[in-house]
């Protein structure tokens, strides 16, 4: 823990008051005024009244409904200039909102003497029970459609303010149990300057994007409530996971020295920019990026990413209300592509499932999604949808250098069946005269621990292998997640999580196989020294830990690191890692995500 933050957490423990701890998953320290997301307001709660005056029943409807498809307009374009996808995402949304039957069965209930509050209640669960008797999941799911654009006119109704689309007018630090990727999406402007959670986990999608948002965030924080309170001022440390509420004097200063030491180090390590991150003696490990968004783009440039390591397709599926065509995918990826300006793009195909599920989807009730039915099971099983995405990946494959990655494999037949998917969609492009890669590179993620233990015979199939950590980990280990309760167990740093991660680059190597690591302890400077040990070929991870790394990585002199990989492979657990490491890198002064 950086000096200046123990000074921070003694002045505040004297103070015995104001300060929470939570775990640190976003770096950054964050300054503003609490808000509370508030669980919206629900139909449950309106009870009947009559109109007293029905014309302006009609005409505050009428308002509602206006101000409701204003929001959700300006919540589209959000989502659309963030994640290139286009408008469909709200259409259903409006179209509801446009629907004259819709409008006028509760102005109906208006004339016939409630107030609007409860006519749209009547109509809105009468629809909701229509649809709730469907067979169809998809029709099903049109009645929760209906449903959240009635809370949303409700919302308005009531004058209250809506929350994805609020416009904070002040540095604003939001407080929620949980957020949902979509949601963070939402809020995202430039008064966000912090999140606290009470729930969430480590590698959830949210804190994905917090991340790549460059917005510092903790979770898992109990006992908000009785500290915080709405418009409380907060300083929010995302690196070392204190929060601190109506901080005295003596914390604000420490916090504004620390600032002017960090922009101080980020200014040292932009200067590496376009440097190799290659050690003192001269084994070079290129960094990329791992992305989500359009709009991450910009980042991949600020940091000087080598390459885009992981582009995860599924922001952009989860963003909508539909499948993607084949068209907007295409365009999609060619905009990534093109905005990558030469450099290689990985997009990895349909990762959903776990804790990533499309409204539009008909999942199985599972005791363990994470278990289940998720990432590559899905895309062999829904074997259209994969298609689909395999073509407008080759498609937009003419455009830029394109590799093609395959998430959570487990067998031999599943790599078998991939390949003949690519190449029968190869060849019916080639025959239809649509130009493609012809070269495109195969990889897979490995995340799974069976997987490692059959890897030389996937490799026979594939040019390349980019590790998961996030879910090598949540696997090797038996440990959910986004679990808070067993948050502490989920250890990038425990033996058996580095012994596996170096038996894959071993074999890897061994079978001239690129390498990559792409899961969030790539961004682990702790991690990221052993992954130099073990001669990884690359690491990805989010773009602003890139300078960090490098940094790491050009003072690292490789025979060195791999003298401290053979002691910690001979150690108990990760304590011993941990410690071991502080001491042999004393200057990197990082504040490890795994220390929490
Ligand atoms: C991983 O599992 O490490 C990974 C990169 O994939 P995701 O976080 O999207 O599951
Ligand atoms: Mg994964």
């Amino acid at each position: 823990m950086e000096e200046v933050e123990i000074h921070a957490e003694k002045t505040a423990r004297k103070e015995k008051k104001g300060l929470i701890r939570g775990m640190p998953v976003s770096p950054g320290v964050a300054e503003g005024h609490a808000h509370y997301l508030g669980e919206s307001i629900g139909f449950d709660q309106i009870e009947y009244d009559e109109a007293e005056d029905i014309v302006s029943e009609i005409s505050r409807l009428k308002a509602a409904f206006a101000r409701s498809q204003e929001e959700i307009i300006t919540l589209a374009k959000h989502v659309k200039d963030m994640s290139g996808q286009d408008e469909a995402i709200m259409d259903v949304q409006v179209m509801s909102l446009q629907d004259r039957s819709f409008k006028n069965k509760i102005i109906a209930h208006i004339k016939e003497g409630s107030c609007a509050e409860y006519a749209l209640k009547k109509a809105v669960l009468k629809y909701v029970e229509f649809f709730s008797n469907m067979e169809d999941s998809y029709l099903r799911e049109r009645g929760s459609d209906i449903e959240d654009i009635g809370k949303r006119v409700l919302r308005n109704l009531l004058g209250y303010e809506g929350q994805e689309t609020r416009q904070f007018t002040r540095k604003t630090v939001v407080i929620a149990s949980d957020i949902s990727p979509i949601d963070l999406i939402g809020l995202r402007q430039d008064n966000l300057k912090g999140i606290v959670l009470s729930r969430g986990g480590k590698t959830s999608h949210a804190v994905i994007l917090a991340k790549s948002f460059e917005i510092p965030m903790v979770i898992g924080v109990r006992d908000m409530l009785d500290i915080v309170k709405e418009n409380d001022f907060l300083i929010v440390d995302g690196t070392s996971g204190l929060v601190f509420s109506k901080p005295p004097q003596v914390i604000i200063d420490e916090y504004v020295r620390l600032k002017a030491e960090k922009a101080h180090k980020l200014q040292r390590l932009d200067a590496l920019r376009d440097l190799e991150a290659k050690t003192k003696d001269g084994y070079e490990i290129k960094l990329g990026a791992n992305i989500g968004l359009l709009s991450d783009l910009e980042l991949v440039k600020k940091y000087g990413a080598d390459h885009i390591g992981l582009y995860r397709t599924e922001f952009p599926f989860l963003a909508r209300k539909e499948f993607p065509s084949e068209e907007e995918q295409f365009l999609l990826y060619k905009k990534i592509v093109e905005g990558a300006e030469g450099i290689s793009v990985t997009i990895r195909t349909l990762d959903v499932g776990g804790d990533k599920f499309l409204s539009y989807l008909d999942y199985p009730r599972e005791q363990n999604p994470y278990l289940g039915w998720r990432s590559i099971r899905v895309s062999l099983e829904l074997d259209d949808i994969f298609r689909t995405q395999i073509r407008a990946i080759l498609k937009a494959s003419a455009f830029g250098h394109i590799k093609i990655l395959f998430p959570m494999i487990t067998l031999v037949s599943e790599v078998k069946r991939i390949i003949s998917f690519l190449d029968e969609e190869k060849s019916s492009l080639k025959k239809r005269g649509v130009p493609f890669d012809a070269t495109l590179n195969i990889g897979i993620m490995i995340e799974v621990p069976g997987a490692v233990k059959i890897l030389d015979r996937l490799l026979h199939y594939i040019n390349f292998v980019s590790v998961g950590t996030n879910d090598l980990i949540q696997y090797t280990l038996a440990v959910d997640r986004n679990n808070q309760k067993v948050a502490s167990l989920y250890d990038p740093l425990h033996p058996a999580v580095i012994s596996t991660i170096l038996d894959v680059v071993s074999i890897c190597k061994k079978n001239n196989k690129e390498v990559s690591i792409c899961g969030e302890a790539a961004s682990n400077p702790y991690c990221a020294y052993l992954f130099t040990a073990i001669e990884t070929d690359k690491l990805s991870m989010n773009p602003a830990s890139i300078p960090v790394i490098k940094d790491l990585i050009r003072k690292t002199r490789l025979t060195d690191a791999k003298k401290a990989l053979n002691r910690v492979l001979l150690m108990e657990d990760s304590s011993e890692i941990t410690s071991y490491l502080g001491k042999l890198l004393p200057n990197s002064k990082f504040k490890l995500i795994s220390e929490s």
